[in-house]
């Protein structure tokens, strides 16, 4: 994809800080850490989100992302950890390459990650579960 800032990171044509590499994968350190080692999973080929991934490279990404959390966690000493990965603007999507976010969380940072917790009422649910099964 031309003028893909993360195409041309995952090609190696801009640099970025590598702390892993492999044939479908390049995993940078974010330019704009929400903490220390804060890290980004690229697919070397462009898909702008999940919807567009193919099956087989996002489980490919899922196993990196539990590698690279282990590993992470070992170097960093960190006392926790999220994976985050948004899609679409709404979401909080800027770069519209698929990536995961690796965050190692300490304890006692202020790294904002929650949502105010709503309810779930039985119509929701019920309207919620019928259109998901119609969907599979
Ligand atoms: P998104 O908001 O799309 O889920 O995440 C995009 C992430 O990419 C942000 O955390 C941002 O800091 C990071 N980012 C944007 N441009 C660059 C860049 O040129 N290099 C690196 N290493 N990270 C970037
Ligand atoms: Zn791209």
């Amino acid at each position: 994809m031309e003028n893909c800032i993360f195409c041309k990171i995952a090609s190696g044509e801009i640099p970025a800080t590598t702390l892993y590499e492999d044939q479908d994968f390049r995993v940078i350190l974010d330019l704009g850490p929400a903490s220390k080692g804060h890290a980004l999973i690229l697919p070397k080929e462009h898909y702008a989100n999940i919807y567009e991934i193919p099956e087989e490279l996002a489980g490919k990404a899922m196993i990196l992302a539990k590698k690279m959390a282990n590993v992470l966690t070992r170097a960093l000493k960190c006392d926790g950890f999220n994976i985050v990965q948004n899609n679409g603007e709404p979401a909080g999507q800027t770069v519209f390459h698929f990536h995961m976010h690796l965050i190692p969380r300490y304890e006692g940072d202020q790294v904002g990650l929650t949502w105010n917790p709503g309810n779930l009422t039985e119509e929701d649910k019920e309207e919620i579960l019928s259109k998901v099964k119609a969907e599979f």
